[in-house]
């Protein structure tokens, strides 16, 4: 048992969509096959608005329109000229998305967990409708297949829009579900049930997690992430020129580069496949006859220095006020604010009196932040920032920082961090 796992560039027109399926069927002979896909192209953005504007008594039936059109469009083009078989689908799927949207508006109460909930029962249709378009479109060129819904498969606790996964019930669904071990079956990433079946969404970009999660239940022999690049990099190809491409990374080297923010694959992903020694491949469905980077359990030997960037940061600095230092105990409340306001620490570091924070901007987090905290320290505040990770740096690897004027600085024996500003470029 494989599974592959494919994202919206994948799958984001019916060209994509038939170079995505040919993918499939060049590797179906040799192993039964689990196949999880995102929703097409950039749908769950366009799903966020609508439901947004639709809660908040706005418009969307623009958006609804072009959402549709856009799916009915691929729908059309991977027909044959006497079936309507997907365009059918896809109009049944929008139809009860509607009533479910409206069904949703009159019970919005304006709460968070009234939103979180609708968000869930909504943006799930993304990939109920990517999913049953392949499958439909595999059935119509004769490539046998099954549709599996994976809201009877993955169970979460009701943790909307971030739910939790229910390992053991999972398991056990997982086992029961796809005892046949042949043929491709066609699913959903991102999506689960809560234990009332209600659509359950494990968080944006979820889809590589759920791959983990059939992979790891399944004792699968890999999971493999087809992405619109040739694997793993070492910097991002869009803002650094000569991105390398890594060959082999460890479980451990590839885990620490999406906890420094590197968004190749899900940061969820690379656990479940540890735990059970399950290899992964990241490869390129623009060119699948390459191997891409394959990332497993063997020590990565020699890495070679990784850049990694994470935008749209703030930079928060607490003084002490009068003659003290920073200590256990104030340092303390610092961090009881923190965590009540639910902050993530992308950075910390402090001095004989202050203590800075690197954080993911949000306006009302910082400002709450501050709120709380000014009575007792001088709070200094940066934002428009980037957060540099070079991991496994050299020096010369950091040379080209040299002349940038740089906010705060820390090394260890690994990595090389810098808090710049956003223009930077390199
Ligand atoms: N479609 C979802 C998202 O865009 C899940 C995924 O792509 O992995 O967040
Ligand atoms: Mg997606």
């Amino acid at each position: 048992m494989r599974v592959f796992k494919f994202g919206g560039a994948s799958l984001k027109n019916a060209n994509a969509i038939i170079n995505m399926v040919s993918i499939v069927c060049s590797n179906k002979n040799e192993h039964p096959l689990i196949v999880v896909v995102s929703a097409m192209g950039k749908t769950t953005n366009a799903l966020e608005i609508i439901l947004q504007n639709a809660l908040n008594g706005k418009d969307y039936m623009q958006d609804l329109n072009k959402l549709k059109n856009y799916h009915l469009e691929t729908a059309s083009d991977l027909e044959n000229n006497d079936s309507s078989n997907i365009t059918n689908l896809v109009n049944n799927l929008f139809q009860s998305f509607e009533i479910k949207l409206k069904e949703l508006v009159n019970q919005y109460n304006g709460s968070v967990e009234s939103y979180q909930f609708s968000y869930d029962q909504i943006v799930s249709y993304g990939e109920l409708l990517s999913s049953n378009i392949v499958s439909e479109y595999m059935n119509l060129t004769g490539i046998k297949n099954s549709w599996l819904d994976a809201r009877e498969i993955i169970v979460t606790d009701s943790t909307y829009t971030e739910g939790k996964v229910n390992w053991k019930k999972t398991n056990d669904r997982v086992k029961k579900q796809i005892t046949k071990f042949n043929g491709i079956k066609i699913t959903q990433g991102f999506i689960g049930a809560d234990p009332y079946n209600n659509t359950t969404t494990l968080g944006r970009e979820g889809s590589d997690f759920t791959g983990a999660i059939f992979a790891n239940c399944l004792n699968a022999e890999s999971l493999t992430i087809w992405k619109d690049v040739p694997g793993i990099l070492n910097a991002d190809p869009k803002i650094f020129h000569d991105a390398q491409l890594y060959d082999y990374l460890s479980y451990r080297e590839a885990a620490e580069m999406t906890y420094y923010g590197a968004s190749v694959i899900h940061p969820k992903t690379i656990k479940p496949l540890a735990n059970k020694k399950i290899p992964l491949n990241v490869r390129s469905f623009e060119r699948p006859g390459e191997t891409g980077t394959l990332i497993g359990n063997e020590k990565s030997h020699k890495v070679f220095p990784a850049f990694i960037t994470k935008n749209n940061q703030a930079l928060v600095s607490f003084k002490v006020k009068d003659f003290s230092f920073i200590d256990e105990n104030n340092l303390t409340t610092i961090f009881h604010t923190i965590t009540n306001l639910n902050i993530k620490l992308n950075l910390m570091q402090n001095s004989a009196t202050s203590f800075s924070i690197c954080i993911d901007y949000k306006e009302y987090q910082v400002n709450r932040l501050i709120e709380q905290l000014s009575s007792e320290f001088k709070i200094l505040f940066n934002k428009k920032l980037q957060l540099i990770t070079v991991k496994n740096y050299t020096e010369e690897s950091i040379e080209r920082f040299k002349e940038e004027k740089i906010l705060l600085e820390q090394r260890s024996r690994n990595n090389y961090r810098i808090v710049v500003g956003e223009d930077i470029t390199f």
